[in-house]
């Protein structure tokens, strides 16, 4: 077999018919027309279909075609043909020709694919081959077939073509691509990190870097001024729809900028990336800060595509008369609306008072939600009766209201309450509303974010990562209101209420880097330990400089529109951060975690229930979650010892030719005083009907075995 001269089954045209050709590819589907067989031979490039015909293709090519099954690896020779008019396939692209075969190779056979992998009909009419969904997991047990689907592969084509593009402009604006550590130290970006025991230094842990972030700060003092990396990184967070333990950001860098730098850099890059999925982003990104952003969308991150901006109307009512409203007012709360226009007949008074007001509302939060219908100019609700005219007219001018309007309110003592939950409802509403259009894409820089945030011991918090620049060096890292009022120059660039990724002008000045820590509450010894290398470098006159990270399996995701981020990822984690292709995590041998010198680690410090561990019987208990009375340990005793002799009797004829496979009789053994309740599903024969079905290593069971 020549490869050199294979072609692609996608890339043969009209052009091509009457030329000789070599191709080689899977079996994506075959039709066997009594005797004449048409096979759709699927490569990287696409689908072309392959003909053995009794009458031009030898007798015993046609004999060996005849047990070509889906999924097999083959090559084959022969001439290109055009269709007959009437049978062209429009659904693939080289429905007019096909290739009359005149040699076939097999390369290799495939077992039945536990799910279809064409997705294309081979009869034209039928656009794709009609599989039912498959399940994801299994999907990712076998992603090697799920690849070798066009949409996947396409997936993976075009996330190649983001990054090439990413690389492309970043290269040409004067970046240079650096790897840093994989193995290395935490880096605070809030989550968890995953750690890698040491051999060599047992006891001591890498961690895996959950950005680069350290290391693209010291590429700063070390003089390369402008970095990028499409790093992986890891963080060990609560799982998530759309998260992964391990993840792609495109990390960069850059000295001697400002936010001006970075806005004009990756709106142009951002750009450049979504025209690759044929999608036009409109330019100068708007531009929003936090506050505002929280003020008119209850988000930061905010969905611009469609209105339902907040109103706030607290000033309407200082003076009002209606209870509820004033005793809020009293204690320093807030009223904020969304005039949702236009929408009074899809939200009557029963959708607004029993599903959104009683039901909805709450459950984000809000203590209840006024609502008024605007219809022939008067407002219609159950509370209308409560306000004077002067609130009813100023609501009407503040709103902007039309008849068919529909106005809520959210009034509550606390800010951050009223804010999250019209923000929630503002999201849930232009949902239901079909308000929100698919095909617009809205970014928007997020940008003065608090530069902390209260923790509940009265402390603060980096809202971002320690390293952010404040808007003002003058703060006293011990007053926590002085903290608690400074806004930091970081950025977040949003996209139809994602976020993409963020970043900040950094502190290079090393007294304020050290005042941040010392406001962090982390004391001199404990900085030096975290971070005493990183300061150190800040002592050898270090640029001003800033940068950003974007995610970009988010982003890929979201120029490419799939479902989920795991449709972008070769081979992802699941939705329980595990893999079912490797089977990842998995339990190690006891001999490599004494090799690390995991075995004997925590020493005195036990974890909690490890206690328990120690007695044979209360360990029994603690893995069985079986509690017993005191009454009850001489008997389980007695038990243990039993099976003990019973055990080292089994270990003693291991071998043997008479092993014994039960060390006790079989018998039902009950607590006294309890009375055996036969499951209906073992009377009726239930239990076991599914016993036969295996799944992977494991019999499957009736679920309420499981
Ligand atoms: N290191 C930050 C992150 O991963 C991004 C940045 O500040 O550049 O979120």
């Amino acid at each position: 077999m020549q490869f050199s001269q294979r072609v692609y089954c996608g890339q043969l045209t009209p052009e091509d018919v009457g030329r000789q050709v070599l191709l080689a590819g899977w079996v994506d589907a075959y039709r066997d027309h009594g005797g004449l067989l048409f096979v759709h031979l699927r490569d990287r490039s696409g689908i072309v279909q392959i003909v053995f015909n009794p009458a031009t293709t030898a007798e015993d090519v046609c004999r060996q075609a005849a047990g070509l099954r889906a999924e097999y690896c083959v090559a084959v020779r022969g001439e290109v043909c055009p269709r007959l008019a009437g049978t062209e396939n429009p659904h693939i692209e080289t429905g007019t020709i096909e290739v009359m075969v005149a040699e076939l190779t097999v390369l290799a056979e495939s077992e039945p694919t536990p799910f279809a992998v064409s997705e294309k009909a081979m009869i034209a009419g039928a656009a794709t081959a009609g599989s039912d969904p498959v399940a994801e997991d299994l999907r990712l047990q076998f992603r090697y077939l799920d690849l070798r689907r066009p949409s996947m592969r396409d997936h993976l084509v075009r996330r190649h073509r983001i990054f090439q593009c990413v690389r492309e402009f970043l290269d040409a604006q004067g970046f240079v691509e650096v790897e840093t550590p994989m193995l290395t130290m935490s880096t605070p970006e809030g989550a968890r990190d995953y750690l890698v025991p040491s051999r060599v230094h047992a006891g001591s842990f890498y961690a895996l870097p959950q950005s680069p972030q350290l290391f693209k700060q010291l590429l700063m003092v070390g003089g390369l001024e402008r970095y990028f990396q499409l790093a992986r990184c890891f963080r060990d967070e609560d799982l998530r729809p759309n998260r992964q333990p391990e993840f792609t950001q495109l990390d960069l860098e850059a000295s001697f900028i400002d936010e001006e730098f970075i806005y004009a850099l990756i709106e142009e890059l951002t750009a450049r990336m979504f025209a690759v999925g044929g999608i036009a982003l409109a330019r100068p990104f708007a531009r929003m800060t936090w506050t505002e952003a929280m003020e008119t969308t209850g988000s930061d991150r905010p969905d611009l595509r469609f209105g339902l901006r907040f109103v706030d109307v607290t000033d309407l009512f200082v003076n009002t008369n209606y209870s509820i409203f004033k005793q809020i007012l009293q204690r320093g709360g807030c009223i904020k609306g969304i005039n949702i226009q236009g929408q009074s007949e899809k939200l009557s008074k029963n959708v607004l008072q029993n599903e959104y007001a009683k039901e909805i509302a709450p459950s984000f939060g809000a203590k209840g939600m006024t609502w008024m219908r605007v219809e022939g100019g008067r407002f219609e609700s159950n509370i209308v009766q409560y306000f004077s005219p002067a609130e009813l007219d100023g609501l009407r001018q503040r709103f902007g209201v039309a008849d068919g309007d529909v106005l809520i309110m959210v009034a509550d003592p606390s800010y951050s309450v009223v804010v999250s939950a019209l923000g929630q409802l503002r999201l849930h509403l232009a949902h239901r509303l079909g308000l929100v259009p698919a095909d617009r894409f809205c970014p928007v820089w997020i940008t003065e974010f608090p530069l902390f945030e209260p923790t509940e011991d009265g402390g603060v918090t980096s809202s971002h990562h320690p390293f952010t620049a404040p808007d003002r060096t003058d703060f006293d890292p011990a007053n926590i209101e002085d903290l608690l009022s400074l806004r930091s120059r970081s950025y977040d660039l949003v996209v139809n209420g994602e976020e993409l990724g963020g970043g900040s002008i950094r502190i290079s000045d090393r007294d304020v880097q050290r005042k941040i820590f010392a406001a962090l509450g982390l004391g001199e010894e404990e900085t030096r330990e975290k971070f005493g290398f990183f300061l150190r470098a800040f002592d050898f006159g270090a640029p001003p400089h800033g940068g950003l990270a974007l995610g970009m399996d988010r982003t890929v995701s979201m120029i490419l529109q799939t479902p989920s981020i795991r449709e972008v990822i070769a081979f992802p984690k699941n939705r329980s951060a595990a893999c079912p292709l490797t089977g990842a995590p998995s339990v190690v041998a006891r001999e490599q975690l004494a090799e690390l010198g995991l075995l004997d680690l925590g020493g005195r410090d036990l974890l909690p229930g490890d206690a328990q561990k120690d007695d044979p019987i209360d360990r029994l208990s603690w893995v069985s979650r079986i509690g017993f009375a005191a009454d009850e340990r001489p008997m389980l005793e007695a038990v243990r010892a039993q099976a003990e002799t019973l055990a080292d009797l089994a270990a003693e004829r291991a071998g043997t030719e008479d092993p014994i496979f039960t060390v006790a009789p079989v018998a039902n053994r009950l607590r006294p005083g309890t009375e055996a309740r036969p499951s209906p599903l073992a009377e009726n024969g239930r239990l076991l009907q599914s016993a036969p079905a295996v799944k992977g290593d494991y019999f499957k069971v009736a679920t309420i075995l499981e």
